[in-house]
This record gives structure tokens, C-alpha cells and sequence, in this order.
């Protein structure tokens, strides 16, 4: 699944090959792609024909192209991909949305292999979607205050890790920066979220930047090579991934095999000597 640095390729892509063009046109192929737009695919069409798109903004993993005062909001979900090219390539039968625009140049198309990413038209949502308000900014962003994400934290009575894939705490950090952040800051997976003190959220939220950028840097993450970015190119850094997917394999830093532990219905993958669990632990 996409994460923050997938995403914020994806908009940088957009950025470059999208922003400050007009839409001509809008054809819905599959209507599973605009569910959450809820007037429907003819409305979504008519809500974006004819109009110019700004500078495609993110928080967390949805992202948004302003149109005016309103927005178009994707979120690719497990599989979604919104890839520019030249508008008379064949259509792929994964394609469920495709806009074209007025200057007859490479057309944008959101296609969705599991169908279970979307695309809307939020109304007003220009500076940021009243439907994904309640997500908390993400460390990426200047909105971000470590010490409010500090005090929330410590409030909630959780694993470190379940408190970090809570969007309504911190955005954008999914099951494998998870796993990678910790690993980086020496911090195993079900440390008590009540009990962290000031330097170890400092130096978790450090990792997760790092890794944040270190990710973006080689264009994020092709795990399951469903996440590509706007050219259809993979990422890298499942090359540079020091646990997550490694089970049995030599930690990077001490060589001692990687674990794997089921972790909500997946898995969390940490080294047992450098993130050693602790007695109390909350998973
Ligand atoms: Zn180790």
C-alpha cells in the first residue's frame, strides 16, 4: 500500500507533468472510482470539465489537485495509480478514470488494478478537503507540532507502532516506514505509547523523516510493484528496507536474524537484539 513518500512522488510527478492545465474532458470508465463522490459520475465530470488544475498538494497519503475553490482529491488505496502519457497509447483495462486536456497533450489516467482507491471533487476543498480534516498533519508538513503529537501520544494507553498507523495522530506512516522508523530509532514495536519519554519520540520522529526522505530520494517503494509513479517507473528502496520484509534474514546493524511477530492482521518485522521487547509491552 502507498505510503507518504509513494504519494508525495506521485504529486511531485503531477506537479511536473498536470499543474496549470485545463481539463477538456473526463471519462468515468468504471464507477467503483468515484463511490466516495456521491452526485455520481456524471457530476464528477461536470464538476472538472473546462477547469484548470493548480499545484497538487498532500497530506498524509490522500492527495489533491486545487481546481479553484475546489479540489480533486485521489487516494490510491492498495493499488491505485495516476499515470500521464500520450493521450493515444492503448487503455489499459486496470483504467478507471481518464482526464484529457484542452492543449492535446499526455492525458492523466487513475487506474486501479483491486479498485479499492478513489477519486472526488470536494467542494471547497482547494486549501485542504473537508473530508479528510479529521487526519492529522503529517511529519512532512510545517502544520506538524511534535509536542501536541507528544501529548496525544502519551494519552493513548497503546503499542508505539498502533499509535504511529493512527491517522488521527500522525499521517502518512503506514506498516513498512512503521517497522523501519522503529528499527532506526532502536525501539521495539509494542513499546507502551504512555510510557515514551521526550527523547524517545524525539529520535522516532527523526527516524521517520529520515526514512521519510531516504525513501523519496530512490522514489518510494515498489513492494508488491503495484506502486509506480506518474511515468510508471518503481521505486528503489525496497532495496534499502533493513527489516521490513526480512524475516531470518542478518540485521544490518548487528546481524542477529530479523523477526517477524503477527502484528493486527500483518506482520511487524524488528531486530530482537537492538529492539528488545519490554516488559511491558501493549500490543
Ligand atoms: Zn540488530
Amino acid at each position: 500500500m502507498p505510503e507518504l513518500p509513494e504519494v508525495e512522488t506521485v504529486r511531485r510527478g503531477l506537479e511536473q507533468h498536470v499543474a496549470g492545465r485545463t481539463i477538456d474532458e473526463v471519462e468515468v470508465l468504471h464507477p467503483r472510482a468515484v463511490r466516495r463522490h456521491l452526485a455520481g459520475p456524471a457530476d464528477f465530470a461536470d464538476a472538472l470539465r473546462g477547469r484548470e488544475l493548480a499545484v497538487p498538494r498532500r497530506r498524509g497519503k490522500y492527495l489533491w489537485l486545487p481546481v479553484g475553490d475546489d479540489a480533486l482529491l485521489a487516494h490510491l488505496g492498495m493499488s491505485g495509480q495516476l499515470l500521464v502519457g500520450e493521450p493515444d497509447r492503448p487503455l489499459s483495462p486496470h483504467v478507471r478514470a481518464r482526464f484529457t486536456f484542452r492543449d492535446g497533450g499526455p492525458d492523466l489516467r487513475f487506474t486501479d488494478q483491486r479498485t479499492f482507491g478513489h477519486v472526488l471533487v470536494s467542494a471547497g476543498g482547494a486549501e485542504l478537503p473537508p473530508i479528510i480534516a479529521h487526519i492529522a498533519p503529517d511529519p512532512l508538513e510545517a502544520a506538524f507540532d511534535r509536542a501536541a503529537f507528544a501529548t496525544r501520544l502519551r494519552a493513548k494507553r497503546t503499542g508505539i507502532k498502533r499509535a504511529l498507523l493512527d491517522q488521527s495522530l500522525v499521517s502518512g506512516v503506514g506498516n513498512i516506514y512503521a517497522d523501519e522508523a522503529l528499527w532506526r530509532a532502536r525501539l521495539h514495536w509494542a513499546r507502551p505509547s504512555d510510557r515514551m519519554r521526550a527523547p524517545d519520540i524525539n529520535r522516532l520522529l527523526d527516524a521517520v523523516l529520515e526514512v521519510f526522505t531516504d525513501a523519496l530520494g530512490v522514489g518510494g517503494t515498489s513492494f508488491d510493484s503495484l506502486y509506480v509513479n506518474v511515468n510508471g517507473e518503481s521505486g528503489y528502496f525496497d532495496r534499502s528496507l533493513a527489516v521490513y520484509g526480512r524475516a531470518g534474514e542478518p540485521c544490518p546493524r548487528c546481524g542477529t536474524p530479523v523477526r517477524r511477530d503477527a502484528f493486527m492482521n500483518r506482520s511487524s518485522y524488528s531486530c530482537p537484539a537492538c529492539q528488545p521487547r519490554p516488559r511491558n509491552s501493549r500490543a
